[in-house]
């Protein structure tokens, strides 16, 4: 999401009176995109912030901005703990950018909602949180490198899982007008991008008037010349078999889907606040499976939350073992504030948490290299995007199951599809020969 978000900052100040550096020593601004969805993504940002704000001490005249969550959750505070900082910038007021580096923007000029302090060096700190729930419906990216973009569909989320601080730094769930999201892949194709991943909290709950997430991937496969396409994050409460049947009717929308689970207690899951048990997600993940055999499940996973004992742990793990997806990202609870789940005592243990984190990974680990191994002998279709990091004389790709491809590819350039028969494993990364 935040990739995609930078993407339409980049595009916001494309403006001809602004030069992108990829040094932050010769930038007159730097501005810091975050995250806040756990405490690790926070300390990270802070971290970098510090690092890039010491930058002031011989270019004091630079403006430093941080944007995105964290600068919605924290607010004016960042500027006490950040003094160097100039602007805080939450998700929704990203079109005020190019005025704000253009110096134009006055604390007088109308706009309710700023805020201003004064600083000891007297120049203007910077606060915009906007009320207004943009969903950046009409700007579409123009700097996209490569084969693959992702398009934002829906903004916000209204689940409020217990546990999640998106619903308060990202605001209420709304979707894109579909037409609006069918003209930006139309744009993204005439600039030679090849696959796009529809991008949303809750993708599957899109809903434009009375057109559904169903109606949308109907729509988007309809763009012409458009060859596969993905999308993430689908919430399992609002899997419906309309949209599975679409997945099956749609021959561009790739055999992939992320589907958190989080945990397989149910006695957690209910705590979360995810709105489905464990029985109704093994019911969804068979639905998926029996119309779509080659699918690719993956999920999240989140230990250690409150009141978590062995017992439900233990759930969890059996529940990996069942489903055995591709893949899974897991993650150790961490309190945001808040949220409903920061009134529970957080009495799992940190060191409880590590271990449990490391079973997940460990385990998750086996079960992906035994998906892997599985697609020995199969021919995939790739889509072509660079070099090989690691491997001399060979090009990288992705099949519709997103794996990472590589293979020596004499004659294939980037960008183009093609067909590769797998004859190796190498980590998770698969190896073959063009067909
Ligand atoms: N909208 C997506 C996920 C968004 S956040 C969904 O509903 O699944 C991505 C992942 O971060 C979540 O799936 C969850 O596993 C993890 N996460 C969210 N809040 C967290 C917290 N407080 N501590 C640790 N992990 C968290
Ligand atoms: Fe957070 Fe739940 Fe919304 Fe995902 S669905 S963003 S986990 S509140």
């Amino acid at each position: 999401m935040n990739r995609c978000d930078s993407e339409l900052i980049r595009t916001l100040l494309s403006g001809d009176r602004m030069q992108w550096t990829s040094s932050p020593e010769n930038a007159d601004v730097i501005l810091i995109n975050t995250c806040c969805v756990r405490q690790h993504a926070e300390e990270r940002a802070l971290g970098r912030i510090s690092q890039l704000a010491s930058i002031k001490r011989y270019r004091p005249w630079i403006k430093l901005g941080v944007l995105g969550c964290m600068a919605q959750k924290r607010g004016e505070n960042l500027f006490d703990e950040l003094p160097d900082l100039d602007w805080v910038i939450g998700p929704d007021e990203y079109r005020k950018l190019p005025e704000l580096i253009g110096g134009q923007l006055q604390p007088d000029n109308n706009l309710s909602f700023l805020r201003k302090q004064e600083s000891s060096l007297n120049s203007k700190k910077i606060f915009l949180n906007a009320e207004i729930q943009e969903t950046y419906y009409d700007i579409i990216p123009t700097s996209i490198k490569g084969p693959t973009a992702f398009v934002s569909v829906m903004r916000g989320c209204d689940n409020y899982c217990s546990y999640c601080i998106v619903p308060y730094v990202r605001g209420r769930e709304r979707s894109r007008p579909l037409s609006s999201i069918v003209t930006e892949v139309t744009v993204l194709l005439s600039q030679g991008v090849k696959e796009v991943t529809l991008l949303g909290q809750n993708v599957n709950s899109y809903r434009d008037n009375s057109y559904d997430f169903t109606d949308l991937l109907h729509a988007v496969s309809q763009v012409s010349g458009l060859q596969r396409f993905k999308f993430v994050t689908s919430h399992p409460k609002d899997l419906s078999e309309r949209l599975v049947q679409a997945m099956v009717e749609i021959p561009q929308v790739c055999p992939l889907l992320h589907l958190p689970v989080q945990s397989g207690s149910d006695k957690i899951l209910s705590r979360m606040n995810r709105k489905y048990t464990r029985e109704q997600y093994l019911q969804k993940v068979d639905l998926v499976r029996k119309n779509i055999p080659e699918i690719a499940l993956t999920t999240d996973i989140l230990v250690g939350f409150p009141g978590e004992t062995e017992e439900d742990f233990q759930d969890t793990i059996d529940l990996l073992n069942e489903v055995r997806f591709q893949g899974a990202f897991s993650f150790r609870y961490s309190v945001r504030e808040g949220t409903a789940a920061a009134s529970l005592p957080d009495d799992v243990p940190e060191s409880v948490k590590i271990q449990r984190l490391e079973k997940v990974i460990q385990l998750q680990r086996d079960l992906s290299r035994t998906w892997y191994e599985s697609r020995i002998g199969k021919t995939v279709d790739v889509l072509v995007e660079g070099t090989a990091k690691k491997s001399k004389g060979f090009l990288m790709g992705r099949s519709p199951q997103d794996e990472v491809v590589i293979f020596n590819g004499n004659g294939t350039n980037i960008g183009e599809f093609r067909s590769v028969k797998v004859s190796e494993v190498r980590g998770f990364t698969l190896v073959g020969e063009l067909v």
